[in-house]
């Protein structure tokens, strides 16, 4: 079988976990975990960086840190992982939902500002969505696949209502906007190393910024909100932190970040050079903005195709031992999101039935990517 995204473990992860072992730092303090928060700083091009046990637990501890507060609304795109949805919940505040854009899959900063200036009410202390009467407390965009969306205009858009720009990056290690590390584009951004993502430490994440005093306040409450040296805890903590045996694992695999994304990048090149002549039949390839990491690549099925040919696609490719999936289900179509507010979503609504996500392993071979070409080639020959 050819798998969709798997780990590529072949550096020095073993050699970085026995040292664990030999010196017996396995858990939250050690050597690895200050090591891979420094690689993980200058790999976003952030000042600071704290490692999580998770994405999810690190957007968490994000929106925390920023004030996200029970009832408040986080402007989010619908079109994400449910985690991020999630994280917003677990801080007793809704998503308000919003669309993405075709040409990066990623939160629209137009419909962000056409929706604030339509539904909103500036107020002494704060934004506030009328309808619902919530405080509007964060905008929360996604780096979709390791795209990114124009973030000057979410900067333009987040100053003028004082909102904090919180940025779900948890697949965009190794992705640039205008050049640069994304780490500074945002008051917060959080990363996901879980085992499908471009580097992973297992399971775990972190949260990057450039302010000291807002890392700091991450920090400490991934950590308890302990006051050391005694039992002493000035907030309501979170034990979020990560292990130095996920950071072990975590600093092998970003010993091979760069070599990692070009591999990904040259993956998303390899489908679109390579299946061009299905073009003809009206499918297309996955957006990747200027500096995108590709974490993941694909097709698009032509307009006016459902989910049903996804899937029937899907199960056809694994006939033939080849690993391909549906993608995001958007987050207002999930049970416990239903009755979240949100604009007109109609770009996701349709655009997530028709995406089929094809092998990236960052250690797949030439030969599988041929394989992998011509059954394409041959199903949708039959389909479409
Ligand atoms: C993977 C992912 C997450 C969740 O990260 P975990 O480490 O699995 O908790 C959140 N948001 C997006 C967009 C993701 O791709």
């Amino acid at each position: 079988m050819i798998s969709l995204a798997i780990p590529n473990l072949t550096g020095n992860e073993r050699k970085y976990l026995i040292n664990c072992i030999d010196t017996t730092f396995v858990s939250s303090v050690g050597e690895y975990v200050t090591q891979f928060e420094k690689m993980v700083a200058e790999a976003t091009g952030s000042r600071n960086a704290v490692a999580t046990s998770s994405g999810t637990t690190g957007l968490h501890v994000a929106l925390n840190a920023v004030g996200v507060k029970h009832g408040d609304l986080v402007i989010l795109p619908t079109f994400t992982f449910i985690a991020s949805a999630n994280a917003v919940r677990h801080c007793g505040a809704d998503p308000w939902l919003m669309d993405v854009d075709t040409s990066t899959w990623c939160l629209s900063p137009e419909v962000v500002a056409s929706e604030i200036r339509e539904h909103c009410e500036q107020r002494k202390d704060g934004l506030y969505h009328r309808e619902s009467g919530k405080r509007v407390a964060a905008l929360m965009p996604v780096y979709t696949l390791g795209n990114t969306p124009n973030m000057l205009a979410f900067r333009v858009v987040a100053d003028k209502y004082n909102l904090p720009l919180i940025v779900d990056a948890a697949c965009a290690i190794g992705a640039t906007f205008n050049g640069q590390s994304f780490g500074s584009l945002a008051e917060l951004s959080v990363l996901s190393f879980n085992g499908n993502k471009t580097i992973t430490c297992g399971g775990g994440g972190a949260v990057v910024g450039n302010c000291e005093e807002q890392t700091e306040l991450v920090r400490h409450l991934t950590t308890t909100a302990r006051v050391w040296p005694d039992y002493d805890f000035d907030m309501v903590g979170f034990n979020y932190r990560m292990t130095n045996i996920q950071a072990a694992v975590g600093c092998a695999q970003m010993e091979r970040l760069s070599s990692f994304v070009t591999v990904k990048r040259n993956i998303h090149q390899y489908y679109k050079i390579n299946l061009e002549e299905l073009t003809r039949k009206g499918i297309t390839f996955f957006p990747s903005t200027e500096g995108s990491s590709c974490w993941f690549s694909g097709i698009v099925l032509p307009a006016g195709e459902t989910l049903k040919m996804a899937k029937h696609i899907c199960s056809l490719l694994k006939e033939d031992d080849i690993e391909a999936r549906t993608f995001w289900k958007p987050v207002h179509l999930q049970k416990p999101y239903g009755n979240c507010p949100k604009s007109d979503i109609s770009v996701s609504e349709d655009l997530w039935q028709r995406i089929v996500t094809l092998p990236c392993s960052t250690n797949i071979t030439e030969e599988e990517l041929a394989k992998v070409v011509i059954s394409i080639k041959k199903i949708v020959g039959k389909l479409l």
